[in-house]
């Protein structure tokens, strides 16, 4: 059978856009079909714009740790739209950079919604294109809540665009993205309240760092509610919100901001004429080599809903057109991803946290130290760090190390090698520090379960 491509992929974003390119960059002949943006969400409604929010976000706080260091700076103002139109701009150049690189790599771009024919012919519009293997890489949908006056939130696809920011803002959910943007509009000068269902947010980070983390962002002036969530919305005719909470209590605000997770984006993609079948959370099923129920179809990104980051969908995408085309082993090595939230300060962390590795039994050191970072001595702003070590006992392995303070995500990166190689704790001390920074805290930890309240730099 002659089909017109070896490899049709849906969804020009992070994991579609690296399998279509080193693909046909290893000789397969590949077309790309992409509905919205190119570069998908990372590029447009996640990661990247996001960035530059907690950017502009953090100016308000550089400023008033200026006037620490010498610096008058006259009471400023924060602009909207302009972040929001040079934020645009540099998508816009983005999207093009992709065009480029797809075009570039000899992949065919066709613009439009595809949805699947048949296990070997996809639909854009009114044209129908058959291909010897199809990817699916459609990503996910910010998942909406269910409430009464739910069509009145907004969710991380409209923030990037907004007409105005709203003066007074409730944000629900306590993951990455409500966390991140709790930071952001708290730092554009909104008055912010986080709201989460449980006790404490970020479920699934170590709890200590949690804990910490409520501290400092609490600090900042982003108000924390927890054990509460939204029971309804009305929309009063002043255009305000009056949001009412599980808890009986009643805020006014100019806007809502739901993060409470996301779905895999498959309706409409005609899975059910190809035989692709859902996993029981609703995301496309595959096996160990990305391979769904139907023989020739593959999907990869969060639309498997293995781990939502962008680098991971990039490392699934490689790793097939490697196998498929370069004779390479598949292989996607998913232990110790490190992963950062870019709350403020930013959580980095890799490895076990150390509930975790106690509830698995594994006897274990902890080091931890807490101080207060040396600009903030003279900035005057009361932000702490916190840096913590989980070694194996027995291997003295470090099995896990998490760090919220500035640049932890940068800090981590660097760990997260270390910790790949299967560093030990003595490795670590062998490794002379970088003075003065803080990240030689993380070579410098000599007493297990230490905490020192301290300016490490007395
Ligand atoms: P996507 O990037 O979502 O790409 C899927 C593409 O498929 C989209 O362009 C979509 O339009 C297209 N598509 C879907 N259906 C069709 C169809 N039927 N026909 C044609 N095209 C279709 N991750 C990080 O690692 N770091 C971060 O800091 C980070 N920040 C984030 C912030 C936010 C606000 C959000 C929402 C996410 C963030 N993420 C971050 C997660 C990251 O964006 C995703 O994990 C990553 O984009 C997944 O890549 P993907 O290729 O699976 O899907
Ligand atoms: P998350 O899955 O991280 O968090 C969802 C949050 O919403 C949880 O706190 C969850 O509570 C809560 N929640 C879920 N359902 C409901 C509901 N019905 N009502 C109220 N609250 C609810 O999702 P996000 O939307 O924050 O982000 C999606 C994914 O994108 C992340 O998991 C991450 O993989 C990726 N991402 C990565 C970033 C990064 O790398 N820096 C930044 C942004 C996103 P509970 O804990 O109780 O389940």
């Amino acid at each position: 059978m002659v089909y017109d491509y070896d490899l049709f992929v849906i969804g020009a974003g992070s994991g579609g856009v690296r399998a279509s390119r080193i693909s046909s960059s290893l000789g397969a002949k590949v077309a790309v079909a992409e509905n919205l943006y190119l570069g998908g969400t990372c590029v447009n409604v996640g990661c990247v714009p996001k960035k530059i929010f907690v950017y502009g976000s953090e100016y308000s706080e550089h400023i008033d740790a200026a006037r620490g260091f010498g610096w008058k700076i006259p009471e400023g103002r924060f602009e909207w739209s302009t972040l929001r139109d040079n934020k645009s701009d540099e998508i816009q150049r983005l999207n093009g950079i992709y065009k480029n690189i797809l075009g570039g790599a000899g992949v065919e771009l066709i613009n439009g919604f595809a949805r699947l024919v048949d296990a070997h012919t996809v639909e854009v519009g009114d044209r129908r294109y058959s291909a010897e293997k199809i990817l699916l890489a459609t990503g996910g949908w910010p998942r909406k809540p269910r409430f009464e006056g739910a069509e009145h939130v907004i969710t991380s696809n409209e923030v990037f665009s907004l007409d105005v920011l709203p003066k007074r803002v409730l944000v629900q959910g306590g993951g990455y993205i409500a966390v991140e943007f709790a930071g952001i509009f708290n730092g554009f000068g909104c008055d912010t309240e986080l709201l989460y269902r449980k006790d404490l947010f970020l479920r699934g980070f170590d709890q200590e760092i949690r804990e910490f983390v409520a501290e400092q962002v609490g600090n900042k002036g982003v108000k924390l509610s927890f054990n509460t969530d939204i029971e309804k919305i009305i929309k009063l005719d002043s255009g305000e919100l009056e949001v009412h909470l599980t808890t009986g209590d009643i805020r006014v605000v100019d806007g809502v901001f739901s993060a409470i997770g996301r779905s895999p984006k498959v309706e409409g993609l005609g899975l059910e004429n190809a035989g692709v079948k859902l996993d029981e959370r609703g995301y496309i099923a595959v096996d160990d080599s990305f391979k769904t129920s139907v023989e020739n179809i593959y999907a990869v990104g969060d639309v498997i809903g293995r781990v939502q980051l962008t680098p991971v969908a990039l490392a699934e995408g490689m790793a097939l057109a490697n196998y498929w085309y370069g004779d390479a082993p598949l292989n996607v090595d998913y232990e110790n991803i490190p992963t950062a939230v870019f709350c403020q300060p930013n959580i980095g962390t890799v490895g076990l946290s150390e509930d975790s590795v106690r509830a698995k039994g594994i006897d274990v050191d902890v080091y931890v130290s807490q101080f207060t970072p040396m600009k903030h001595t003279i900035s005057g702003l009361k932000e702490k760090t916190l840096m913590k070590l989980i070694v194996d006992k027995s291997t003295r392995k470090i099995v896990g190390a998490h760090m919220v303070g500035p640049d932890a995500g940068e800090i981590i990166q660097g760990i997260a090698i270390a910790i790949k190689a299967g560093a030990t704790k003595d490795d670590f001390d062998k490794t002379i520090g970088i003075h003065p920074t803080a990240a030689e805290e993380f070579v410098t930890l000599r007493t297990p379960r230490q905490t020192l309240a301290l300016n490490k730099n007395v």
